[in-house]
């Protein structure tokens, strides 16, 4: 299976029944995670049980894709054979919830440019079928 050239190589995920509503929101651009039908709790990662109050009505649900940087380091080491050394691997808390975290990269800016605090926003890169959620610079 042939990569495109403009995208870095990536350790792509197992997608499963638990997980696929998260790494297959990107073909309809929306970004989904599990939440509890009783209290509302957004889940992350996937739990067939919500944290908060033991309900076992988790369904997927968008959300607005809309998050800020919670904190990020610089990679520099070509751990894979990529081309876009260095860059920016973010924890990003979605507007949703706080502490309803992802780790993923800023993408769309120079890497030295991320900052804690900073807004962005989803996109996703296609690999076969997965849809990655990457986050780039919302402008202010
Ligand atoms: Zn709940």
């Amino acid at each position: 299976m042939a990569e495109a050239p403009e995208k870095s190589f990536r350790v792509l995920p197992r997608v499963t029944a638990a997980n696929e509503h998260f790494w297959r929101g990107g073909a309809e651009g929306v970004l989904r995670f599990l939440r509890c039908g009783d209290c509302g709790t957004w889940v992350h990662p996937p739990s067939p049980i919500c944290p908060s109050c033991h309900g076992k009505g988790l369904t997927p649900e968008a959300v607005s894709g809309l998050g800020t940087v919670a904190t990020w380091t610089l990679n520099h080491q070509p751990w894979v054979p990529a081309s876009d050394h260095p860059y920016a691997i973010a924890i990003v808390e979605l507007d949703e919830q706080s502490g309803l975290r992802l780790m993923t990269n800023v993408v769309g800016c120079a890497a030295e440019a991320v900052h804690i605090g900073m807004r962005v926003r989803v996109v996703f890169e296609e690999h076969d079928d997965v849809w990655i959620p990457l986050f780039e610079p919302v402008e202010a």
